[in-house]
């Protein structure tokens, strides 16, 4: 994919991090805002004086080295060591002071600077919890509240008193109004956060219950089969052998029989785990059906494959199963395996497989039966 010189300048402005990237987009919002307001203050502060005076320049400095100071913190990674890395608290709280500070050198025109505190309280939508939105707005109130005492005290012809008290009840009543709607919008931003995670935890639970079997926790046979397609495209990309084998559990049924249907599960289980663990990470052993299973060894040639299953013949005819009623039970089991070869389909080899697992329970059963090099089994008899 090629990059093009704006995602790469997008890359060193926000990083690659998803997260990051969205914290940063939302500071790098609040800092564009800021550097727009800038120059409308000192507008505003020209028209009412004529000149702008120190006290500008030390607005400007604070709050747009504030911004790019948050930006830094976030961008550096700094912040991730705080309860919220994306210090929206903290940057809403800031950009109130800002605000407040530019009220004070507004005069006549500054009552523009309501419209931007509400902007600044709804940036808090997006991500603060009903308790933040409602201390920043009590922040906001008792600031704003202050500042304007302080003027009306100390300019009265500029910000005369009453004038103040205006902006004040005016401000009295919007911003618990702007906390409330934050509020409101933190509730369904949890209610969606938690729809999310119980339909993550359900389709996992689905995909366990579509690919799984229930009572031993190995690939069931859809599984297999979609695994061994998938092991099929990639012989016919890449040639390379691959095997695939039937185990059936000898005389399973007399198990059921004599010990009960519980035991019988509990030998299946049994057989699930040792037959796992006899086989290298890279073969699957799958619940085919009943009490066969299947074994899929990608990547292996037959000499490899037949002697990775000997020795899964081996350790369950070693295995002593104990079930729950007292006693334990032995089993063996009969094996039937198949090479790939290319240009047959799977389900030739599945039949070939088969054919073997006949074989070898004729044989006398405990036993292992494969393709000789180049020779194939008679066709099994109903
Ligand atoms: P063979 O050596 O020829 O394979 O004889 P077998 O008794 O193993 O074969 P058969 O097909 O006669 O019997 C298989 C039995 O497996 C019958 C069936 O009730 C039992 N079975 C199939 N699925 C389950 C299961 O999930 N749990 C239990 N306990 N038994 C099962
Ligand atoms: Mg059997
Ligand atoms: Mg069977």
């Amino acid at each position: 994919m090629q990059v093009t010189p704006l995602k790469r300048l997008a890359d060193l402005w926000l990083g690659t991090d998803p997260v990051q990237r969205l914290r940063l987009r939302q500071t790098s919002l609040a800092m564009a805002l800021m550097a727009l307001c800038a120059p409308v203050l000192h507008y505003c502060v020209l028209i009412a004086h004529g000149e702008r005076g120190p006290w500008l320049w030390l607005w400007t400095a604070w709050s747009v080295g504030g911004m790019a100071l948050f930006y830094g913190c976030i961008r550096s990674g700094h912040s991730c060591r705080f309860a919220d890395p994306s210090l929206t608290s903290v940057q809403i709280a800031f950009a109130i002071s800002s605000a407040a500070f530019g009220y004070a050198l507004a005069g006549p025109l500054r009552g523009a600077v309501f419209p931007v505190l509400t902007l600044i309280l709804m940036f808090g939508m997006f991500q603060l919890r009903a308790r933040s939105a409602y201390a920043l707005s009590f922040f906001a109130l008792v600031l704003f509240g202050a500042v304007m005492t302080t003027m009306a005290l100390r300019q009265p012809d500029s910000y005369p008193p009453l004038v103040e008290l205006g902006h004040f009840l005016m401000l009295a009543l919007m911003l618990p109004a702007v906390a409330v709607l934050t509020a409101r919008m933190s509730v369904i931003r949890q209610r969606l956060s938690q729809q999310r995670q119980d339909l993550a935890r359900a389709l996992a639970q689905l995909e366990v219950i579509a690919t799984r079997d229930e009572l031993t926790g190995l690939p069931n046979r859809r599984q297999m089969q979609a695994l061994m397609d998938q092991e099929l495209l990639r012989s016919q990309r890449h040639p390379h052998d691959f095997c695939i084998a039937l185990v059936d559990l000898d005389h399973f049924k007399r198990i059921n029989d004599s010990q009960g249907h519980a035991a019988g599960d509990t030998v299946l289980r049994h057989f699930a785990q040792a037959g796992q663990a006899a086989l290298r990470a890279t073969d699957v052993l799958a619940r085919w059906g009943g009490e066969e299973f299947l074994v899929l060894l990608p990547d292996t040639p037959l000499p490899q494959a037949q002697a990775a299953l000997e020795r899964l013949r081996e350790q369950v005819a070693a295995l002593s199963v104990r079930i729950a009623e007292g006693g334990e039970i032995r089993l063996t089991v009969s094996i039937g395996l198949a090479a790939h070869r290319a240009g047959d389909t799977l389900a030739q080899t599945l039949a070939r497989a088969d054919r073997w697992l006949y074989e070898a329970k004729a044989q006398g059963r405990n036993r292992l039966q494969a393709d000789a090099p180049t020779e194939a089994p008679a066709a099994r008899l109903a």
